[in-house]
C-alpha cells in the first residue's frame, strides 16, 4: 500500500496534489512520500517482534539524505556498499552501531574509514578480504566485527541480474566451505566472528528461496558453534519483492516473511539483521514527468517524455515493468490506446514501455511512473548533460525539495581545463 491516490480524478502525494508540486518544481522529478516509507519499515520492524533484531535499510536502494534522516529517526540501521555510503549514513545521523558494512570489494581506504568511525560488522565476502580487514584493524589497534556472507546455492527466481545466491555469482564464499574459512578467520589477530550473512538476491516474489536460503543458515549455525565459533546474530539480507504492477499476483508480505524466519532461525537464540531496499523505497517514490510530443509513426503513436533512461535506467537495463499513470485521472468509461514512451536520450534503448494501453494522452500532460522510489534515483546520471532530477519529500501536506536539479554551470565547472589548453 501506498499513499500516491487519486482523489476526485487528481493525484495526490499524501496530501498534496502532485500538479501542484510540478508547477512549484519543474518537471521531470522524484518524489517520495515520508508515510509510505515509514510504513514500510515498521512492517519490517513488526514482523519480526519477538525477536531481537535490526531492520538495515539497504541504502542503496534510494540514499537521500532525508531517505536516510527520516528511516533513522524511526530506528533503522543502515546497510552500506561503499566508503560514499557510508559517509552518508553518518552524516544523516545514523550511529555507528547500526551501520552493516556489505560488498565484494571493499578497499583498505574504506575498511580504514568505517573502523575509525565505528561499525557494527563487515560482512566480508571473501578470503583476501578477511586477511585484509583483519591487518587494517591490527596496524589500527582495534579489533574488526565480522560475519562472513555464505552463498548457499539457491537459485532466487528472480532477473539474472540481481540473483546473488547461485554458486556461479561473485558474491560470498561457497556454503560448502564456509567451515574452513570460518577456522580461518578465527585464525587472525584482527577480526572478531560475530555471525553469518547471507543475501539471494533482489525482486524475489516467492517465499521459498528465502526458506531454502535460511534453513542452511540454521544448519550452517549449529555446526560452526561446534567448531567453537560465537554465534550471536544472522543478517539475513535483502531481496523481498514488490508489485510493479497493480493487476499481478502480489508477492509475499513482509508479515509472512517475518514468520518464515522465526520458524527458521527463531530457534537460535540469534539476534537477527535483515537488509531490506526495494520494499521500503519502491512504493513509497513516483516519477513524474511531462508529454513533449505526441508522435505518430508507423503503425504506433510515441509518447516523447521529458523524462529519460538517464533518470529511470531500471526499463533499459532490466527491461522492468513500471505502471505510468495519468496526473489527472482518466474518466472510467474512456477507450484506451497503445503507446510507446519513450524519453528523448539519442539510444532506442530509451524506451519506457512498449504497445502500453493508456488513456488517450496530448503534449503537455503529466504522466507520473510508479513504483520509482528504489534503484531510480540512485542509478540516475547526467549522460545528454541531463542535469541530475530534483527529489520532492512530502510529509502530510508540506512538501521540500531535498536535492535540488544543478544548473547547467554547475555541471559544466565540474570539469576542468588542463594548463596546456
Ligand atoms: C542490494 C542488497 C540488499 C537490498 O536488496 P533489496 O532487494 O533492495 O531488498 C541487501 N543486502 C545486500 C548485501 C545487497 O546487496
Amino acid at each position: 500500500m501506498d499513499h500516491f491516490l487519486y482523489r476526485d480524478g487528481a493525484l495526490f502525494a499524501e496530501d498534496i496534489a502532485v500538479a501542484e508540486i510540478a508547477a512549484a518544481v519543474e518537471t521531470p522529478f522524484y518524489l517520495y512520500s515520508t508515510a509510505t516509507l515509514l510504513r514500510h519499515y515498521r512492517l519490517f520492524d513488526e514482523a519480526l517482534d519477538g525477536l531481537p533484531h535490526l531492520v538495515c535499510y539497504a541504502m542503496k536502494a534510494n540514499s537521500n539524505q532525508a531517505i536516510l534522516r527520516t528511516l533513522a529517526e524511526a530506528g533503522a540501521g543502515m546497510d552500506v556498499v561503499s566508503g560514499g555510503e557510508y559517509a552518508r549514513a553518518k552524516a544523516a545521523g545514523v550511529s555507528a552501531e547500526r551501520i552493516v558494512f556489505s560488498g565484494v570489494g571493499k578497499t583498505l581506504a574504506e575498511i580504514r574509514m568505517a573502523l575509525a568511525g565505528g561499525i557494527r560488522q563487515f560482512n566480508v565476502e571473501s578470503e583476501p578480504e578477511l586477511e585484509a580487514i583483519s591487518a587494517v584493524a591490527v596496524s589500527m589497534g582495534v579489533v574488526a566485527p565480522i560475519t562472513l556472507r555464505v552463498n548457499p546455492d539457491v537459485d532466487a527466481r528472480t532477473h539474472a541480474k540481481i540473483a546473488t545466491g547461485k554458486s556461479e555469482n561473485k558474491f560470498g564464499i561457497p556454503i560448502a566451505r564456509a567451515r574452513e574459512v570460518y577456522a580461518q578467520a578465527a585464525s587472525l589477530p584482527g577480526l572478531k566472528v560475530v555471525g553469518i550473512d547471507v543475501h539471494i538476491g533482489s525482486q524475489l516474489t516467492q517465499l521459498e528461496p528465502f526458506e531454502a536460503a535460511y534453513k542452511k543458515v540454521a544448519d550452517l549455525t549449529d555446526v560452526l558453534r561446534a567448531d567453537g565459533h560465537e554465534i550471536t546474530r544472522l543478517d539475513l539480507g535483502g531481496g523481498l519483492g514488490i508489485p510493479y504492477t497493480r493487476s499481478n499476483e502480489a508477492p509475499p508480505l513482509p508479515t509472512d516473511y517475518g514468520a518464515l524466519i522465526k520458524r527458521t532461525v527463531g530457534h537460535l537464540g540469534c539476534e537477527i539483521e535483515i537488509e531490506p531496499g526495494r520494499l521500503i523505497a519502491g512504493n513509497a517514490g513516483i516519477l513524474v514527468s511531462r508529454v513533449i510530443y505526441v508522435k505518430s509513426g508507423e503503425g504506433r503513436d510515441f509518447l516523447i517524455l521529458d523524462a529519460a533512461m538517464n533518470d529511470l535506467i531500471r526499463p533499459a537495463m532490466y527491461d522492468a515493468y513500471h505502471d505510468i499513470v495519468p496526473v489527472v485521472e482518466a474518466a472510467a468509461a474512456v477507450e484506451l490506446r497503445p503507446y510507446d514512451v519513450v524519453g528523448p536520450v539519442c539510444e532506442s534503448g530509451d524506451t519506457f514501455a512498449k504497445g502500453r494501453q493508456m488513456p488517450p494522452v496530448v503534449a503537455g500532460d503529466l504522466l507520473a511512473f510508479r513504483s520509482a522510489g528504489a534503484y531510480g534515483a540512485v542509478m540516475a546520471s547526467e549522460y545528454n548533460t541531463r542535469p541530475l532530477i530534483p527529489e520532492v519529500l512530502v510529509h502530510g501536506d508540506q512538501f521540500a525539495v531535498i536535492r535540488a536539479r544543478p544548473t547547467f554551470d554547475e555541471i559544466i565547472n565540474r570539469d576542468t581545463i588542463p594548463p596546456w589548453l
